[in-house]
């Protein structure tokens, strides 16, 4: 379980086989050591939280404000609601008691 394992949005990759296997680097892993390039990135979240210097939008003190964060963890679905629980977890109880209870998890969301 790693801090780099936390997608910006809140998804949490560290379950996942493939980044076990080492096939993928999810979200964030590379940008900052200059391996992957983030002007190269699609993803707008991502973009504007690497480019920030950020872990995740839980960093962020625009994180209410912030249409392009609120569209997606206001969109139709069980995950986005688990990515925005994830955020809001973090803001308010931090990385470290976040990764202690994903430790329990199978997916890229889960139980608190
Ligand atoms: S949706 Fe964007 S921010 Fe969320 S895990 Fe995927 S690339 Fe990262
Ligand atoms: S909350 Fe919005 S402004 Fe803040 S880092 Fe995330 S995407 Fe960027």
């Amino acid at each position: 379980m790693s801090i780099e394992d936390i997608g910006c949005c809140g998804a949490y990759c560290g379950t996942c086989p493939v980044i076990r296997a080492g096939a993928c680097r999810g979200c964030k892993t590379g940008y900052r050591s200059g391996e992957r390039d983030i002007s190269r990135a699609r993803c707008r979240i991502k973009i504007c939280c690497i480019r920030k210097g950020y872990q995740s939008c839980a960093d962020c003190t625009d994180y209410e404000s912030c249409g392009t964060i609120q569209e997606f963890h206001h969109r139709n679905g069980y995950k986005y609601k688990k990515y925005r629980e994830a955020i809001v977890f973090i803001i308010g109880n931090g990385y470290d008691r976040f990764l202690k209870i994903t430790d329990g998890w199978k997916n890229q969301v889960g139980p608190y």
